[in-house]
């Protein structure tokens, strides 16, 4: 029998799960193929709706669904924390102290926001990137009654586009409650406003037409709290009435206690096979690799169609030769009810398309028919 163990069960993992077990259905049912998905929570989080709870735009339970009810019947599902992995044995231990044995095990763990990492900036600024931090935010917005809102982004973080789609969204958001002197900052660490250099463009185009102020050049070193300051490595200090930051992402700390991870915990990963650098039998796809690619759901979407196709031709006996060539598409919210998307890969960079509403009416399709894509269907 072929053990397959998915560490994570949220986009990559259950994308991938579902693929095999669909595609393997008569292997599993025979006792061939053993498909196990771990997952430390009992619900399935769709992240990108937290942008529009800080909106009051959607709710969590819009975003939440049990994930058993999203993983294949024939996909069996164990809740709980991996405490780490263990190479030489081929198992993950669990928190509880089970040992789950492998043949193949795929690691799709994700990241998470380390506003620990920026003295001052848990008590002093909003985050949007969990869902608490999104509906404190909701709460806050709610309160706001003017003056200047500034939005800090830090490297690394997952979804590159997102803090370009809160700022829009929340200049948008003013204006309509005739909030039109309240000023909107966006600050970037490097000299752009955007690492993908047309993204870069295309926000320095808008941003004036939409009375959005910048700041490159800021990388944030520490928010004065009480003060309502926060100040950069490059030694400028602007001050705010709200905060919204983007704290830098590491990877998470299983990924540390079973020493896979690099410094930030990112996974060393080959970028065509999707290997683990130095494996022939664990796979890493998401935010959890280390490749010099967005970190985003489309990411992990595409990377599962990837792993997917080379574990099944494995299991058949085949040596896995479908390359992932770095494919991307993000959707971004360009506030105005309208939204552009960029798509690009190793070799070819996005070009961002002009707003328009019908774009965002399809993103906004797409966030309800994410289910169907977590399922393997779509
Ligand atoms: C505000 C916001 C907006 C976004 N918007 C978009 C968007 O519009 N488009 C887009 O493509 N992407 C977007 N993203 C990014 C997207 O959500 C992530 O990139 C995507 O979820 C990554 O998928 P993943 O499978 O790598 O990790 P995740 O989906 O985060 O899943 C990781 C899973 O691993 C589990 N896990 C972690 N550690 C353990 C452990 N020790 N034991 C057991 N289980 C564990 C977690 O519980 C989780 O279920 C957005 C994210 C945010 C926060």
């Amino acid at each position: 029998m072929t053990r397959v163990v998915f560490l994570g069960g949220g986009v990559g993992g259950s994308m991938v799960a579902n693929q095999l077990a669909r595609q393997l259905k008569a292997d599993v049912l025979h006792g061939d193929v053993d498909i196990t998905v771990i997952n430390q929570t009992p619900d399935h989080v769709y992240q990108p709706y937290f942008l529009y709870m800080a909106f009051d735009q959607a709710v969590p339970a819009e975003a939440h669904r049990p994930e058993r009810s999203v993983l294949h019947p024939l996909v069996k599902l164990v809740v709980g924390e991996a405490e780490r992995v263990d190479r030489e044995a081929s198992q993950v231990w669990m928190q509880d102290g089970t040992k789950i044995s492998y043949d193949f095990l795929v690691i799709a763990t994700g990241s998470r926001p380390a506003p620990e990492l920026i003295p001052g900036l848990a008590e002093g600024g909003h985050i949007f990137y969990t869902e608490e931090g999104a509906l404190k935010l909701r709460d806050a917005l709610a309160a706001f009654r003017g003056g200047r809102i500034v939005v800090t982004v830090s490297v690394p973080h997952k979804c590159p586009v997102a803090p370009l789609e809160f700022t829009l969204m929340v200049r948008d958001w003013l204006d309509q409650r005739g909030m039109e002197s309240a000023e909107v900052l966006y600050t970037y660490p490097i000299g752009r406003l955007h690492s993908l250099e047309p993204v870069a463009e295309w926000a320095s185009r808008v941003f004036p037409t939409r009375r959005i102020q910048s700041q490159t050049f800021f990388n944030v070193e520490s928010v004065d709290a009480e003060n309502h300051t926060v100040t950069s490595l490059e030694g400028d200090t602007v001050s705010y009435d709200l905060l919204v930051s983007i704290p830098p992402h590491v990877g998470q700390p299983v990924i540390q206690r079973s020493g896979l991870g690099d410094a930030g915990g990112w996974i060393p990963t080959d970028r065509y096979s999707l290997l683990m650098e130095g494996s022939e039998n664990i796979y890493v796809l998401g935010d959890a690799t280390n490749l010099p690619i967005s970190k985003a759901g489309s990411t992990a979407h595409f990377e599962a169609d990837v792993v997917s196709a080379n574990l099944i031709n494995r299991i058949r006996g085949g040596r896995g030769s479908v390359r992932y060539d770095g494919k991307v598409f993000c959707f971004i919210e360009a506030g105005r009810e309208e939204a552009t998307y960029i798509k690009f890969d190793y070799q070819h960079p996005p070009q961002p398309q002009p707003p328009s509403s019908m774009i965002h009416l399809y993103k906004l399709a797409f966030n309800k028919m994410y289910w169907l894509s977590a399922a393997g269907i779509l």
